[in-house]
């Protein structure tokens, strides 16, 4: 597409997911309305995707930061059949749809119908040796216990022993929640990360008996059987979650890509119209009529100092934890484990080092040669900051001590691949949705600026894709007036 004097350009600072569907969404708006628009992303690394990774070696596909995402939020397979990518999803396996937990040192399935945060099936809670008895009497109580008023927010692990009781936090909700949000329940919004429950505790005066009443009018058997995560919901591509980034790459190949041009502050220039000047490492400033930071909330804290101190600072209240994934591959008679389930989560009381671990090759297809398998250890995050200090081989060792114990491995693994996310996880803490209230108001304040990213409405995949898409529609409509 050529530049000229009339044409609008908008700069979009962020290549990973949220900037490359907010491109994309763009360029479809542009074809749609015949219009031409100059659009140029900017990327401080050297490649396309951010978090978004798909490696190959030696017969295994590894997914190095997020390996699929959920469809009850529709937007990123939304995104996907647009793309025409249809034919490129799977969905998890059917074998094994079950998530365990460690007590005391062993794995254990998480209970059938247990989800998320609350029980749904009578039985299965019964009969698990997860809980004391005491314990099991305290979540059965849910079902008559007054509801609280006049809540509006409050901490995930607060509402979860309220509701449930202190066992329920500590050995299913907590690893459940922190596999999540690399965070404690302690300090997480419950407004911001599961509004749903709060939901169903004011409709129906109980979690249980609203997800109950929900899961009889749904009757879809992919949400009434397993546990932990909602397996049945998650998909991910073939050749792993690149498709999705690499196909976005291809369709907005119009525009101008600059990687490796890390950008270092924005101005705003006064004038009739409001435009915007982009300050880069590596090459001259460029003016844009309009901008979205596409990223975490923490980039444009960095960025938008000089244009609203009062906007960057209420930016930089959202906090960031890192995160590391060991990817551990073995041959299959190496573990001797049965991998019955599609992954485990680890109590904090279990005084161990990784946060999590995903069967990756059990989840989903082609991710291990037939006779391998691999494992994904999630480590670090808001629990463990201290462990990103450790070296590559001190991630491995660390990851490797955990899981041989768990899983009878007598192997050293025949692959090992660390990846690391700095400041990549927003910790949505008790107050979140308020504190984005405010930053939304003040972003109005500046016409063609537009903030998008897992800093606000949401850290998943689909979130992100929505974000930049309703980031790229507002935007167009500014440029255009
Ligand atoms: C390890 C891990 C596992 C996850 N697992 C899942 C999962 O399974 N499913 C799911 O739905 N979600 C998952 N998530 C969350 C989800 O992947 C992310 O929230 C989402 O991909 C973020 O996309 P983004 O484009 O907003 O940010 P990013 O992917 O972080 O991209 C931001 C981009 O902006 C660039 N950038 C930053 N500052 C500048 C600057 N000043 N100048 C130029 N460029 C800049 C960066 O280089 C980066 O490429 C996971 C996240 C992590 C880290």
């Amino acid at each position: 597409m050529t530049h000229n004097a009339l044409t609008k350009n908008i700069v979009i600072i962020g290549g990973g997911i949220t900037g490359l569907s907010a491109a994309h969404r763009l360029k479809e708006l542009c074809d749609k309305n015949a219009v031409r628009l100059d659009v140029t992303v900017m990327d401080a690394r050297d490649r396309l995707g951010g978090v978004i990774q798909t490696l190959k070696r030696d017969g295994f596909l590894i997914d190095t930061g997020p390996d699929n995402f959920v469809t009850a939020k529709p937007w990123a397979l939304a995104l996907a059949r647009r793309l025409g990518l249809d034919s490129e999803l799977i969905t998890t396996n059917k074998a094994h749809r079950s998530a365990l937990v460690v007590r005391d040192g062993r794995l254990m399935p998480i209970p059938e119908g247990f989800l998320l945060m609350a029980p749904t099936k009578l039985m299965p809670i019964l009969t698990t040796p997860l809980f004391s008895i005491p314990g099991k009497l305290r979540m059965a109580m849910e079902y008559v216990l007054p509801t609280r008023k006049g809540i509006n927010d409050e901490s995930l692990a607060s509402f979860v022993t309220r509701r449930f009781g202190r066992e329920a936090l500590d050995r299913v909700v907590q690893p459940l929640i922190s596999g999540i949000y690399t965070a404690r329940p302690e300090t997480l919004s419950l407004r911001a990360t599961m509004p749903r429950f709060l939901d169903l505790e004011r409709q129906y005066g109980s979690v249980i008996k609203g997800m109950r009443a929900a899961g009889k009018k749904r009757k879809s058997a992919q949400t009434a059987t397993g546990s932990g995560a909602r397996y049945g919901m998650f998909v991910t591509f073939k050749g792993g979650l690149e498709t999705l980034t690499n196909n976005l790459k291809d369709r907005v190949k119009d525009f101008r890509i600059a990687i490796g041009t890390p950008v270092t502050s924005i101005e705003k220039i006064n004038g009739p119209a409001s435009k915007w000047r982009i300050k880069t490492k590596s090459a001259p400033p460029v003016e844009a009529d309009g901008v979205i930071i596409a990223g975490p909330a923490k980039n444009a804290a960095a960025l938008l100092g000089d244009v609203d101190p009062v906007l960057a600072k209420a930016l930089s209240a959202i906090r960031y934890a890192s995160s590391a994934v060991v990817h551990l591959g073995y041959k299959r008679k190496d573990v001797s484990h049965p991998l019955d389930a599609f992954g485990c989560v680890v109590p904090i009381t279990e005084q161990r080092r990784i946060i999590a671990a995903s069967f990756s090759s059990v989840k989903y297809e082609g991710r291990a040669p037939a006779d391998s398998v691999l494992l994904r250890a999630f480590m670090g995050g808001a629990l463990n900051p201290e462990l990103m200090a450790l070296n590559d081989s001190g991630l491995i060792e660390t990851a490797c001590q955990d899981l041989h114990d768990l899983l009878g491995i007598r192997a050293e693994p025949r692959l090992a691949v660390v990846s690391r996310w700095p400041d990549s996880m927003a910790q949505y803490e008790v107050g979140h949705m308020e504190r984005v209230a405010d930053i939304r108001r003040r972003v109005h304040g500046h016409p063609g600026l537009e903030l998008a990213g897992n800093g606000y409405e949401g850290v998943g995949i689909p979130d992100c894709v929505r974000a930049g898409e309703q980031a790229a529609e507002s935007l167009f409509t500014v440029v255009q007036e």
